[in-house]
């Protein structure tokens, strides 16, 4: 691997497809896989990952909101693409670029077919979401009546899939909620075929949904961040590679003195003599305010620099004292080894919220 001159994020395609592959022994040959690539492909590339993934044979894909989707679309990937959470003044660009809404209450179900009877469609892809214990999206059990109805009265759109998500899938404390979750959901499936009349596809898993509920992964199973590397459990992990690496250089090292301080507001004040090392990468770039003073590290020449006080926009200050170390020297501040989830711990967030928040300024670079 060429040694970083400057930020950059690493994505490792290989690792990316050996996840795939882990994931995709945990299915029966029928089940589809579902690639969630909300969120900039966690923070990776949507358009680079869904790319790779779609040659690699990923069924379908998934985003949170409909620009994220036209920007698949306009990047060429064909596939089917779910938008977990459309808003009804986005519904004309979901058609435009052909994404398959999930309707989850009686106001985005009725403007949404308001909509398809106004382009003259006919059996255009939804989802439908039922809400079984996450009490986020999703219609209720008491719903199924309305749905119903309103669907038989129209042939503008056609029911692709009925889906639920689970709210504790990783916690296997909670496997009694889960199993409830699971239930629920086939029980509200089967009235809703029966009323329906046809069978469109059920899913209701998430990563930890896959590797802890066989038994749950239905018709579809959609899978985010397993894909980029993370099982939620350090038994699950030992089987999936992080994609992407985060790394950043030295750019300068300064020798401070008992009583001086480093940083903003004095946040870390010398008791003696110290080495620090000022890195070109800050809140803007992701790593926010929480991992300073001490909590968050990088690591240089394989060992832990704690950052000293407070995180600026674009830099932070490092505790090289320690360490042998130069200018220009390259620094890790996540990557297979020391992963993400490690330094998410040490400012007691998840992997999830750390790598998704690096943002657009740092550079990607993918490894074949
Ligand atoms: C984000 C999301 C997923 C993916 O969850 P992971 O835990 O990352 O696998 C699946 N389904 C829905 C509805 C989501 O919002």
């Amino acid at each position: 691997m060429p040694k970083a001159q400057e930020t950059v994020l690493e994505i490792d395609l290989k690792a990316l497809k050996q996840n795939f592959e882990h994931l995709k022994s945990k299915l029966n040959k029928s089940t589809k896989f579902l690639a969630v690539v909300k969120a900039f492909g966690y923070g990776s590339d949507a358009v680079e990952i869904a790319n790779y993934l779609q040659k690699l044979g990923a069924d379908y894909f998934a985003v949170a909101y409909a620009n994220e989707g036209v920007e698949l679309r306009k990047a060429g990937i064909t596939s089917p693409i779910l938008v977990l959470h459309p808003i009804p003044a986005n519904f004309k660009t979901i058609i435009e670029y052909c994404l398959e809404p999930n309707l989850y209450n009686a106001k985005v179900l009725k403007e949404f077919i308001a909509s398809a009877t106004q382009e003259k469609l006919n059996d255009y892809p939804v989802h439908i979401k039922f809400n079984t214990g996450l009490n986020r999206l999703g219609f209720g059990e008491n719903d199924l009546n309305f749905i119903v109805s309103e669907l038989k009265q129209t042939n503008a759109i056609t029911v692709t899939s009925l889906f639920s998500h689970l709210a504790a899938s990783e916690d296997l404390n909670e496997k009694e909620f889960t199993k409830n979750q699971i239930e629920s959901f086939k029980a509200i499936a089967k009235t809703f075929i029966n009323a329906l009349g046809y069978k469109p596809m059920l899913h209701i898993c998430n990563t930890s949904g896959i590797l802890n509920y066989p038994e749950a992964h239905f018709d579809m199973v959609r899978s985010g961040i397993g894909m980029y590397g993370f099982g939620n459990s350090d038994k699950e992990n030992k089987h999936l590679v992080p994609i992407a690496s985060l790394k950043t250089i030295i750019s300068q090292i300064h020798t401070i003195e008992k009583g001086e301080s480093v940083g903003y507001n004095r946040a870390f004040v010398s008791d003696g003599s110290y080495k620090t090392a000022t890195l070109p990468i800050g809140h803007a770039d992701g790593i926010g305010r929480q991992y300073g003073n001490g909590k968050g590290f990088v690591i240089i020449n394989e060992t832990r620099a704690p950052i000293m006080g407070n995180v600026c926009m674009d830099m932070i200050m490092v505790n090289i004292t320690n360490i042998d170390c130069k200018e220009g020297d390259e620094v890790i501040i996540f990557n297979s080894g020391l992963t993400a989830e490690h330094l998410a711990q040490s400012a007691n967030t998840i992997s999830y919220e750390l790598i998704t928040g690096i943002s657009q300024r740092v550079k990607r670079i993918f490894l074949q």
